[in-house]
C-alpha cells in the first residue's frame, strides 16, 4: 500500500495488527501431558501461554525453561491452585518462575476462575484470564482482570475447536482458548482432548492466514495500548497535533501499535516514522506520545 499523501489526521489504531481477528491458547495446571507433548506443541510454532501451578513438581520440569528460549509465555496459576488468597500464594508462583526461569511474569489465570484474583491481578499484572467464554473486542469493555476464554468439553473435536475461531475472526475480535491437557496424561488433566484434535485444528487456523496468534501478554499489551491511545484526545500546537498517554500499570516494555493516518508525518522523539508498505506505521508504546505534522 502507498504511504497515505492526504491531509494530515484521522489517526487510527489496526485492530489486532492489521489482522482479522486473534486467538491465545493457554494451558493451566503444569499437567503432565502438555509436558509429554511439548515437541509437538512447539512444533506448530506459534506463541502459547503457559500457566504454571508452581506447587506441582511438574513444574520443576526443564521443558519450562525451553518453553521461554522457544518464545512461549510462562504466566501466574499460583502455587496452590486455591479458591481463595490473600495474594500470598500468587507471589510465591511469581517468585517461583521469575527466579527459576528468569523472565518476567506478566499475565495470570485465576484458579479456577475465582473472582478473589481480579483484585489481586489489578495490583500485580496487565491481565488475569478467567474461565467463562466470550470475545473481546477492540476498545470494549472487558474486564482485562476477568479476561474470557473458551474451555472445550472433553475430547472436543476439531471443528469444535475451529468454530470459536471462526466465529472470533468474523466478529473481528480475540477469543482466549485454554486447554488443560491431552488424553493419556497421568495427573487427571481437567476435560482433556485428543492432542491430534488440537494440532490440526492450531494447522487450520494457521491456514486461514489472517488470524494473529500470540501468547495472552502479547495480544493483550495490543489490546491494552489500543484502548490507551484510543482514549487520548491530541492537544494541538501551531500545526502539529500530540496525543501523549500514560500506560497501564504492570505494561510490558518493548510494545508496539499499528496506526493509519489519512496524510502528513508522524514522529516519536523527534524521529520521523517510516511507513511500512503493508498499509501502516508502527508507533512504540514505551515513547509515551506521537506527533503528527504536515
Ligand atoms: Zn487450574
Amino acid at each position: 500500500m502507498p504511504r497515505p499523501s492526504g491531509s494530515p489526521g484521522n489517526l487510527v489504531v489496526l485492530n489486532w495488527a492489521g489482522f482479522q481477528g486473534a486467538v491465545s491458547y493457554t494451558f493451566d495446571d503444569s499437567n503432565s501431558s502438555q509436558i509429554q507433548n511439548y515437541d509437538q506443541l512447539n512444533a506448530l510454532d506459534v506463541p502459547f501461554t503457559f500457566y504454571l501451578q508452581t506447587g506441582k513438581s511438574e513444574s520443576n520440569n526443564p521443558v519450562w525453561q525451553r518453553a521461554v528460549a522457544d518464545g512461549h509465555e510462562l504466566g501466574n496459576h499460583t502455587k496452590s491452585h486455591s479458591s481463595n488468597d490473600s495474594g500470598a500464594d500468587t507471589d510465591a508462583a511469581t517468585q517461583f518462575i521469575e527466579s527459576k526461569f528468569g523472565v518476567k511474569v506478566w499475565t495470570m489465570a485465576a484458579p479456577n476462575g475465582s473472582s478473589v484474583y481480579g483484585n489481586i491481578a489489578r495490583t500485580r499484572f496487565l491481565i488475569n484470564r478467567g474461565v467463562a467464554n466470550a470475545l473481546i473486542g477492540p476498545n470494549d469493555s472487558t474486564d482485562p482482570f476477568n479476561l474470557p476464554c473458551y474451555i472445550p468439553p472433553t475430547g472436543a473435536s476439531t471443528a469444535m475447536f475451529d468454530d470459536q475461531v471462526t466465529s472470533a475472526r468474523s466478529a473481528n475480535k480475540w477469543r482466549t482458548v485454554l486447554v488443560h491437557g491431552f488424553t493419556g496424561g497421568s495427573d487427571g488433566a481437567y476435560q482433556p482432548v485428543q492432542l491430534r484434535a488440537f494440532l490440526d485444528h492450531v494447522q487450520h487456523t494457521k491456514a486461514l492466514g489472517d488470524v494473529w496468534i500470540d501468547s495472552v501478554v502479547n495480544i493483550g499489551a495490543y489490546w491494552r495500548g489500543q484502548k490507551t491511545l484510543s482514549s487520548v484526545t491530541p492537544t494541538t500546537s501551531g500545526s502539529d497535533r500530540t496525543w501523549r498517554w500514560t500506560l497501564p500499570a504492570h505494561f510490558p516494555p518493548g510494545k508496539y501499535l499499528r496506526v493509519k493516518v489519512s496524510g502528513g508525518t508522524l514522529k516519536q522523539g523527534g524521529r520521523t516514522l517510516q511507513w511500512n508498505d503493508h498499509g501502516y506505521y508502527e508507533i512504540a508504546l514505551d515513547e509515551g506520545s506521537l506527533t503528527l505534522s504536515p
